[in-house]
């Protein structure tokens, strides 16, 4: 920085103090590239906890790729994706929830999910695992004592109360993975699956949801034969949007395995549009996705309503029962908008978009937080059936290892990869 800032006021930059702005310029051995604000942070009063400056130019792409090669040719080099936010977190800045935290900040679309990622920013999970970690270092030393003196028999009524602690912490953890999957289920947002036989337009529904062609529509029936799903925003509820193969029956195997696929599909939704064609008549098939849909959220969609329409004369209109109905056609974009608002009428009563608690850790953090619970119900049934020490201190010992590092105490190279890898570069 010494060789391309030169400060207005003449100082050098060696006596340039931390936290304040100084104005100047940025030159290389040509001249001035740029007049700027800069900040110096010096340890540990940064962000990474380390020496930083922060340089303000102007902006432009040509500026800015000169201030960059120029500070580059000084000995700078650009950052990888989450490497600041790494950074922070080896030096002790920041917890890795926090990490999580910023990443879930900075790649927010709503601004539900950006309160509840400013909230989990102040603090959040490593306090809340703070409790388990000291009950379970101090059951895990109870039962230790007993290895090592084995005169030391517990009692009925301290095993209660070892039982007892274990179940709070087993409580506390899985409502930490109920969180995690609330937050992952806000950042997905609910899935809405396109269900109907071959033909009916799911794909061009697909396509006008998502706003682009996504998926290749074709005139001939069978041909989407695995399911495609993709996040879209209508307002600011992010939905998972999923079209499945045609669900018809069908005596090919390929077919026939999409078909399997769409019916789980369909099953795990949280919201079903069932896709019919009004230029055909109703036939088995789209009765037997009317079944399917029995008891479970879904819109009928009419498609096609631009040709004349020869479902009535099936005489099968009564199966749609008390069923909400649009009328689209994906051909002229028409009716699009109708069907959006209807699923966000939907959906909004399913999650609470508002207040849920949710938490944003990776998913593999969060299968370890289960596997910590799972080995604690072990350890809590070994206790209950008096067995060794040993035997049930392995569990727990596991557990508490995990725990240690959802907290970010212990770490994994592989662990902070996968949290990292998500940041933009530059955070
Ligand atoms: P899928 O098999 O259910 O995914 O159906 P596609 O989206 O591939 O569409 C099948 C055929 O129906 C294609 O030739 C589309 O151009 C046509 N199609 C889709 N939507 C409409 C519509 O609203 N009106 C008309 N007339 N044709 C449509």
């Amino acid at each position: 920085m010494k060789k391309c800032f030169c400060a207005a006021s003449g100082k050098e930059f060696s006596s340039l103090k931390t936290g304040f702005q100084y104005r100047g310029w940025i030159v290389d051995k040509g001249g001035r590239i740029d007049d700027v604000m800069v900040v110096l942070r010096r340890l540990p009063h940064s962000y990474t906890g380390e020496d930083m400056v922060e340089i303000s130019g102007h902006g432009g792409n040509v500026v800015l790729g000169r201030i960059l090669s120029t500070c580059r040719k000084n000995g700078a080099r650009l950052a990888e994706a989450g490497e600041f936010t790494k950074r922070a977190f080896l030096n002790g800045k920041i917890s890795l929830s926090e990490a999580e935290a910023v990443s879930w900040l900075i790649q927010a679309r709503s601004e539900k999910e950006a309160s509840l990622a400013i909230t989990q920013l102040g603090g959040g999970l490593k306090e809340r695992l703070a409790e388990v970690k000291d009950d379970l270092i101090h059951i895990l030393s109870t039962l230790e004592a007993q290895i090592d003196f084995e005169e030391i028999e517990l009692g009925r009524h301290s095993n209660k109360r070892l039982i007892s602690r274990l179940n709070i912490c087993i409580g506390r953890i899985q409502k930490i993975v109920s969180d995690s999957e609330n937050g992952l289920a806000m950042r997905r947002g609910p899935k809405v699956v396109i269900a109907g036989k071959p033909n009916v337009g799911k794909s061009s529904i697909f396509n006008r949801l998502a706003g682009k062609e996504r998926v290749i529509v074709s005139p001939y029936p069978g041909t989407t034969r695995d399911t495609i799903e993709e996040t879209i925003m209508l307002g600011d509820m992010p939905v998972s949007l999923v079209d499945t193969a045609g669900l018809r029956k069908t005596r090919r195997m390929v077919e026939a395995d999409g078909v399997k696929r769409a019916k789980e599909k369909i099953r795990e939704a949280d919201l079903v549009l069932a896709v019919l064609d009004r230029g055909v008549s109703l036939d088995d098939d789209d009765i037997g996705l009317l079944r399917e849909i029995e008891g479970r959220r879904a819109i009928v969609v009419i498609n096609k309503r631009d040709l004349p329409s020869k479902m009535k004369k099936s005489g099968s209109i009564k199966m749609f029962g008390g069923r909400k109905r649009i009328m689209v056609s994906a051909r002229d974009n028409a009716g699009i908008s109708d069907l959006e608002n209807e699923i966000v009428k939907a959906m909004s009563s399913v999650l609470d978009w508002g207040g849920g608690s949710g938490v944003w850790i990776s998913e593999k953090r969060a299968s370890m937080m289960s596997e910590a619970a799972s080995r604690l119900k072990t350890a809590a049934e070994g206790i209950g059936r008096r067995y060794s020490p040993e035997f049930v201190s392995g569990d727990l010992r596991k557990a508490l290892d995990l725990v240690l590092e959802v907290r970010g105490e212990k770490y994994r190279d592989e662990i902070l990869d996968e949290i990292f890898a998500r940041f933009c570069v530059g955070k």
